[in-house]
């Protein structure tokens, strides 16, 4: 759907108070962010910022309205009202900015890193080219380059004498230990970002298995949690009987906005950080008129 009908749902949604759109039978809301930061970093490209002072203000919406729950809560017994907060990619920001404020408001959350990353041992190929983008060397809405192709961007950024490596975006391996120490979840985001939807369903499982296991190595948690980089779409239904089977993860999430999902103890997130600027509200209202106009489609649930 394009963007344009979006905001058109989104501006008629804003109309309708919220408590008239939601129904017994919808799914937990699950917001998810990347960073807070006063300032917007050369290698984020792809979703707008908020500031600190703004993400506060998001939070007293959000804990208006719905319930911070954890993650036992979550798999245990998902309510419609109940919301459970979860930032992917492990930047800083995570330890700096976000963690003492959710803590300070008690409010529950789980960080997903992918393990290649975490140390600033390497930089994700989209922040590359991000980077490449802001300095002008690569067109904006040129060729996307893919994991596979990001010794391309390594050979353009040494072309151009830039140093990826001074970029620091991640979070160290202390830093990851001080948020688990604080009571948050640490679950897995895959080793490095790849769009899993150009690997093969082995490639995938590897991602998968070899993330969360590196994760539970640390951490032991007592809740598995592992959530897809970029999208969940094309995972067959055989990657997530295997993860179940196997034991991998006790829970997953994609990130197809407010909908149910019939992969088992799978779970859609709502993309809070659009690419052009959307009010807490804004978002909160659009996802739930769409949900009420799909439902009169009967398109609610992710089907694979
Ligand atoms: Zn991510």
């Amino acid at each position: 759907m394009n963007e344009k009908v979006k905001n058109i749902i989104a501006a008629s949604g804003q109309l309708i108070p919220l408590n008239w759109l939601t129904t017994k039978n919808q799914p937990p809301f699950l917001p998810f962010y990347h960073i807070v930061s006063d300032s917007h970093p050369d290698y984020i490209s792809f979703y707008s910022i908020r500031n600190p002072k703004l993400f506060e203000k998001e939070l007293d919406f959000l804990l208006k309205h719905f319930n911070a729950v954890d993650l036992d809560t979550l798999l245990q017994q998902p309510k419609q009202n109940d919301m459970h907060l979860t930032f992917d990619d492990g930047l800083t920001e995570c330890i700096s900015t976000i963690a003492p404020m959710l803590k300070r408001k008690g409010i529950p959350a789980t960080f997903f890193v992918s393990p290649d990353f975490i140390d600033n041992k390497a930089l994700f190929h989209r922040f590359k080219r991000a980077i490449l983008e802001k300095k002008g060397i690569i067109k904006p809405g040129g060729k996307r380059f893919n994991y596979r192709q990001v010794n391309e961007l390594d050979q353009i950024a040494l072309q151009h004498q830039i140093d990826f490596t001074s970029y620091k975006p991640y979070l160290t391996s202390e830093q990851l230990q001080q948020l688990h120490n604080m009571g948050f979840n640490i679950g897995a985001h895959s080793m490095y970002h790849p769009e899993m939807w150009l690997m093969n369903e082995n490639e995938q499982f590897e991602q998968i298995a070899n993330s969360m296991k590196w994760i539970s190595d640390r951490f032991n948690p007592k809740i598995k949690a592992f959530s897809f980089p970029f999208t969940d779409q094309g995972i067959q239904p055989s990657v997530f009987e295997k993860i179940i089977n196997e034991n991998i993860a006790d829970i997953t999430f994609g990130t197809a906005g407010l909908k149910h999902d019939i992969a088992k103890n799978h779970f859609q997130r709502v993309p809070i950080e659009r690419k052009e600027f959307w009010s807490i509200k804004k978002n909160v209202h659009f996802e739930y008129f769409y949900y009420f106009v799909r439902s009169l489609l009967k398109k609610n649930n992710v089907t694979r």
